[in-house]
């Protein structure tokens, strides 16, 4: 086979080189974290490109999110030059929306279906439990869209299940209803959720093999990064797509090779992944689909990466010596050359609190000594552990991005204003309807959306279509006109979304229904927020319009339902990243927190009782610590407060297993018992270092510490308001945790100006002026 040139394998050790050259029918890269798998694929990819083996728009590279296949892009647009245009890098979700777009006719849909969250699936199933009065069997619409999903990616559908079902068990002919009428009201809707877009891509396969073949004969490559955490559903789309196609699907002209029945071979497939980095079997991933690679794809080559590319060896033992615990797994040992590094820092507060203000004193001091925000990440097992870090970091003045969590499109008006777009690219879709009804207020109450919700059922259509037939209702005249004009609003709407640009689709409603008029006209501070944020999605839109000028609506809409958590992290932005474990997967910082490090957070208390739950949490501290290039940060806390309750929290186990050698404690768990630390110590994180180990259940006491009353009270959990407080170089002031001390700088403007305090305790701090707990002496 021809060779890509110099340039695009220096620097490559021959594993890796290996990996980018090998051509066959299937390829399996499996190493562990670091070792520069993405790295591979990315040159694999563009190897393939600068040989001309293949055209660009014969290869399909799947990555875990869209931001991974953002940078893939880039990476491989910078080794081959623009040639890369028509190429396929995309997630598993992705990809299947555009095939499922392209053939909707064939599946029963229109080319504009909605696409689910996971909070449009909750509606849809509350909705349905309520109208079968189910939740007294112990349904919930958590419970019911967990097993839905699971059954999804094993590419069950409510069919096939009902084959299996016990008649005899009430639970289990319910739960086939509830299964059976969410199938019924998505395709009512005209809509598909998260795990259908890959499972129904599958069945369009199956169904429909001349379908199938279209996409085997296009795609002749394809690749798989993180394939560890690839389930049942989407590993059947891959076989699926490398299927060797059979002679009647081949078209008399082709240009391929054809083999001596007239098929054509198979495309080639490269995977590579990590078993022990493997974190989502709760969403089905199944890890034997990497350890049974090797049988479901006879010939395959496999291939090793050993050494680490990204850490300190530091980081790596402590990495390599908690994976070990983990029995049932191919030995590895990761190394570097890049010599041990600094030690791992530990640090035990004594409340939630207290373990943000070490982290945010730690970021600020990493800050001062020249390292980027960006460079920096914080992680944590459950998103209910921002609060406290986002509470100290605000008052720290840190700029920090929480990814995930509550994002901004969960946001209510967001989701107010993005029902309008979808409802106006699918009528169809009664879900996004009812959520607009009534928002802003136009005087149609439930009883009026009931009328028109049995006018629908009853004449056979759509809740939109039932909507210019409002006068027929006797609802009276006032509401009769707000549904017209309601109605007459989205037709309007409809008729032009073809030829209209999204951005001026959106300005137009917002004008027409009065919607940004009603906020302002509110005195809730709260509504200047949403209006912000409106103005926001505006914004959005108006840059998806310069990035796609042919862009339609369906395409925006497309785009903003596949934005995953970890797309919205942005390398330029010079702020901390905060994240849970499971966002982190794939990514890189210089320094990393990994806070929680707790029984019951980590391993959490879910996954503890669940066969493999422990082993998999442990993978999940494994892909935390293996994000690190240089520091790395272990820190707990020796009570928590969630929800208002506040326990005492004990040491992971997972601590254990690393060696003592390798951690520095600041403040180890072991002090609980001879805590003579002042508060100023505590909140600084500069105890005595100790790094003596602790047993458990005997280092800390039984009851919550009783000094923490005493202090964390001083970090009152409201957000205080200081009003237009100005302060000048040279004031002195309190502030309730650090003390007395003087204002040293102000930078910024209004409620972002920030002043730099020296405490006369507790050192030099960056405190945002408006909220922060101080006054002016
Ligand atoms: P993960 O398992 O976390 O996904 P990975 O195996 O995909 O990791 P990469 O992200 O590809 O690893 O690489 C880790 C880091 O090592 C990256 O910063 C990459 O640029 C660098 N790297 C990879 N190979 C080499 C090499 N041969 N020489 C120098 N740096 C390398
Ligand atoms: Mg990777």
């Amino acid at each position: 086979a021809p060779v890509p040139d110099d340039a695009l394998l220096e620097g490559l050790n021959p594993q890796q080189r290996e990996a980018v050259l090998y051509r066959g029918p299937s390829l399996l890269i499996v190493a562990g974290a670091g070792s520069g798998k993405t790295s591979v694929l990315t040159r694999r990819v563009a190897g393939l490109i600068q040989t001309r083996e293949a055209w660009p728009s014969q290869i399909l590279a799947i990555t875990f999110t869209n931001k991974a296949a953002a940078e893939m892009r880039e990476r491989v647009q910078a080794l081959v030059g623009g040639a890369a245009e028509g190429m396929w890098i995309s997630t598993f979700h992705s990809a299947c929306v555009r095939i499922l777009r392209r053939q909707a006719e064939s599946m029963g849909m229109t080319q504009s279906f909605t696409i689910y969250d996971s909070a449009d699936s909750r509606a849809l199933i509350k909705r349905i439990l309520k109208e079968l009065d189910a939740d007294t069997l112990g349904f919930t619409p958590g419970n019911v869209s967990g097993k839905i999903s699971k059954l999804k990616n094993e590419l069950t559908d409510a069919e096939s299940y009902s084959r299996n079902v016990n008649a005899d068990d009430p639970q289990e002919v319910a739960f086939l209803e509830i299964f059976r009428r969410y199938t019924a009201g998505l395709r009512r809707a005209n809509a598909l959720d998260f795990d259908d877009l890959i499972a129904e891509t599958v069945h369009l396969f199956r169904a429909f093999p001349e379908v199938a073949a279209l996409y085997q004969r296009r795609f002749r490559h394809v690749l798989v990064d993180e394939y560890q955490d690839t389930n049942h559903a989407q590993y059947s789309l891959i076989r699926e797509l490398v299927r060797p196609i059979k002679p009647q699907h081949v078209p008399e002209d082709t240009r391929m090779s054809v083999d001596a029945n007239g098929g054509i071979p198979g495309a080639s497939l490269t995977v590579v992944g990590d078993s022990d980095q493997s974190i989502y079997a709760f969403r089905g991933a199944d890890i034997r689909n990497i350890v049974e690679f090797e049988r479901d794809f006879p010939n395959s080559k496999v291939i090793l990466l050993e050494q680490n590319y990204r850490s300190t060896q530091n980081i790596l033992d402590a990495a390599n010596a908690v994976i070990s615990n983990n029995f049932d797994r191919k030995a590895k040992n990761l190394f570097t050359t890049v010599g041990s590094g600094d030690k791992i820092i530990g640090y035990t507060g004594y409340t939630g609190h207290d373990e943000a203000q070490f982290v945010a004193d730690e970021i600020a001091t990493l800050h001062e000594q020249g390292e980027r925000y960006s460079d920096i990440a914080v992680f944590y097992r459950t998103n209910s552990q921002t609060r406290a870090l986002e509470e100290i970091f605000i008052r720290s003045a840190i700029p920090y991005r929480v990814l995930g969590g509550t994002k901004f499109y969960e946001r209510a008006e967001i989701k107010d204003a993005m029902a309008y777009l979808i409802q106006v690219a699918n009528p169809a879709d009664d879900l996004a309807l009812r959520r607009i009804m009534n928002v802003p207020k136009r005087g149609i109450g439930p009883a009026t959306e009931a009328a028109l919700q049995g006018y629908a059922d009853r004449v056979g259509v759509t809740l939109r279509d039932a909507l210019p037939d409002a006068a027929q209702l006797g609802l009276g005249p006032k509401v009769t006109a707000a549904i017209l004009e309601f109605a007459a609003i989205l037709d309007e709407a409809t008729d032009s979304a073809p030829t209209t640009k999204p951005a001026d689709i959106l300005v137009k409603i917002l004008e027409r229904t009065g919607y940004i008029d009603a906020l302002r006209a509110t005195r809730d501070p709260q509504d200047e927020a949403r209006i912000e944020n409106v103005e926001e999605l505006v914004a959005v839109t108006k840059e998806f319009a310069r990035n796609n000028p042919e862009g339609t609506l369906v395409d925006f809409l497309t785009e903003v339902s596949l934005v995953a958590a970890a797309d919205e992290l942005d390398d330029s932005s010079g702020t901390v990243s905060l994240m849970t474990l499971h966002t982190a997967k794939g990514l890189e910082f210089d320094a990393v927190f990994l806070t929680g490090v707790e029984e019951d957070l980590l391993p959490h208390r879910i996954s503890s009782g669940e066969p493999g739950g422990l082993a998999e949490e442990r993978r999940l501290f494994y892909v935390g610590i293996t994000r690190a290039r240089k520091r790395l940060y272990l820190s707990l806390a020796m009570t928590r407060s969630t929800f208002g309750d506040t326990s005492v929290a004990m040491p992971s186990r997972y601590l254990q297993e690393i060696p003592a050698e390798l951690i520095e404690w600041r403040q180890s768990p072991g002090m609980a018992t001879s805590r003579g630390g002042t508060r100023s110590r505590a909140l600084n994180g500069r105890g005595t270092g100790s790094s003596e180990r602790f047993g458990y259940g005997t280092a800390l006491p039984a009851a919550p510490p009783r000094v923490k009353t005493e202090w964390t009270n001083t970090v009152t959990n409201k957000v205080r308001d200081n009003g237009d407080l100005t302060l000048a170089v040279g004031d002195r002031i309190r502030h309730s945790d650090f003390g007395e001390g003087r204002v040293t700088g102000v930078t910024g403007e209004g409620s972002k100006s920030i002043a730099e305090v020296l405490f006369d305790q507790a050192g030099r701090k960056r405190l945002l002026i408006k909220i922060a707990p101080i006054e002016k002496l």
